[in-house]
């Protein structure tokens, strides 16, 4: 199969910033064993845009663009797709819920008219969503072709891409009838650059490859074998996975669909332990995630939010001198918290989180992203301390992770 990148916007063409999408996209297209002829740079100008289009149509099978799908009037990639290969654009209900869930999650009713163009998708396309910012991306195979659009902004496109279009395109028969074959593991309590310098030996060879991708608090690495038929792409996976799985042991918490919040849930009912939860800067975060698994109640006794001191207090018997003397955002704090919330419902095991996730509230000791974490059991008491990077979402989200972790161990 043969692919071609499409990166779209005048910045890349003038050199005010660099194209690391197609760097990405490129890297990520290689280790699915599909060929790259061409990339192509093109400014926002819809003519030339359609016209670079229909000719990577013409050589390649699947075409990938990326940028030009925002609010404004320099964003034509919608336009110039639908263009090069004569459809018109048309209402797509998937990327309406799109930008109205983007701006529904800021808290606005209705996105601004600007906006309303992004779910104007040329007929026949497939929204991709987006959960990190307001473009819907799309798929949409026309004349035996495919072409994916993406936005420009690495931090949506790449988890779009390695959610959605990855899948989307192992699944894609080849030219010369082969199939690839894709299995993820997921890692937790060890970092992207650890996790590869153990396994990176292993990703040397061409087929199968191994590649990592970090999130907030979770790496995953994708085994990806091709093959004439699935079951031979899946005995090329085996020993792969075997050999990676040795190496990080007990990092390795899952593969494929399997979540933290499920693993962790399964342990819990198969030690009989009842589970309560204290979370200061996960606003509940944590509780959210273990109550998204289906039959939770049998373990999942209690979470409490106590954001202000006095709640600290009141609800889980955190003493006051300990507030005074160690400060909200403390180990001393987080055990207590953890101590306080297990005796509120007698529960066998509690994790707590307290931390500052920012953007204002660091100090010079406690830097925005510093969390402590705190864990009580029968058998005794732990704490952790996490040092995280990032907006406030992301340091949320990966104390959220965190705390998970905390309680596999
Ligand atoms: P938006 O909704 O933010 O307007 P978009 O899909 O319209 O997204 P662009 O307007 O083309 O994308 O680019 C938005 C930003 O994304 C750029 O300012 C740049 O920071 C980044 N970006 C765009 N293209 C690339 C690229 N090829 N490589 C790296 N970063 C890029
Ligand atoms: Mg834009």
């Amino acid at each position: 199969m043969v692919g071609e990148i499409v990166a779209v916007g005048t910045e890349l063409l003038l050199g005010q910033i660099l194209n690391t999408n197609a760097r990405y996209l490129a890297q990520a297209l290689a280790r699915l064993g599909i060929d790259i002829y061409y990339q192509t740079v093109v400014g926002d100008n819809r003519e030339r845009l359609a016209g670079v289009l229909s000719r990577a149509l013409a050589r390649s099978d699947v075409v990938i663009t990326c940028g030009g799908l925002g609010p404004t009037a320099d964003d034509l990639t919608r336009e110039a797709v639908a263009d090069a290969l004569g459809l018109p654009l048309v209402e797509d209900e998937a990327a309406r819920q799109v930008v109205e869930g983007y701006f529904r999650r800021r808290g606005l009713d209705l996105p601004p008219a600007g906006n309303r163009r992004q779910w104007l998708l040329p007929a026949g396309a497939r929204a991709l969503r987006n959960d990190h910012g307001s473009a819907p991306g799309f798929i949409l195979e026309a004349g035996g072709k495919v072409v994916i659009s993406l936005p420009g902004p690495p931090a949506e496109l790449r988890p779009m891409f390695e959610e959605q279009v990855l899948p989307y395109l192992s699944a894609l028969p080849g030219r010369d009838g082969t199939v690839i074959v894709s299995r993820v593991l997921h890692l937790c309590g060890i970092g992207e650059a650890a996790a590869e310098e153990l396994v990176r030996d292993l990703a040397a060879g061409s087929n199968p490859t191994l590649a990592p991708y970090a999130h907030p608090g979770q790496v995953d690495l994708r085994l990806t074998a091709k093959a004439r038929s699935e079951e031979e792409a899946r005995r090329l996976l085996e020993p792969l996975e075997e050999e990676v799985r040795r190496r990080l042991g007990e990092h390795v918490f899952g593969a494929d669909e399997e979540t933290l919040e499920a693993v962790v849930g399964a342990l819990l009912r198969a030690r009989g332990l009842r589970l309560a939860l204290a979370e200061s800067c996960t606003g509940g975060l944590v509780a959210e995630r273990i109550t998204r698994v289906p039959g939770s109640s049998d373990y999942f006794v209690f979470g409490a939010v106590t954001y202000a001191n006095e709640a600290k207090e009141r609800v889980l018997g955190v003493p006051a001198e300990t507030l005074r003397r160690w400060g909200a955002v403390s180990r001393q704090t987080a055990l207590a918290m953890a101590e306080g919330a297990r005796a509120v419902m007698g529960a066998d095991v509690a994790v707590a989180v307290t931390g500052i996730a920012g953007p204002t509230g660091g100090t010079p000791e406690k830097p925005v992203g510093t969390v402590y974490f705190g864990l009580s059991a029968r058998e005794g008491s732990w704490w952790r301390k996490g040092s995280f990077t990032g907006d406030r979402e992301t340091i949320r989200r990966w104390s959220a992770q965190e705390a998970l972790t905390l309680l596999r161990s």
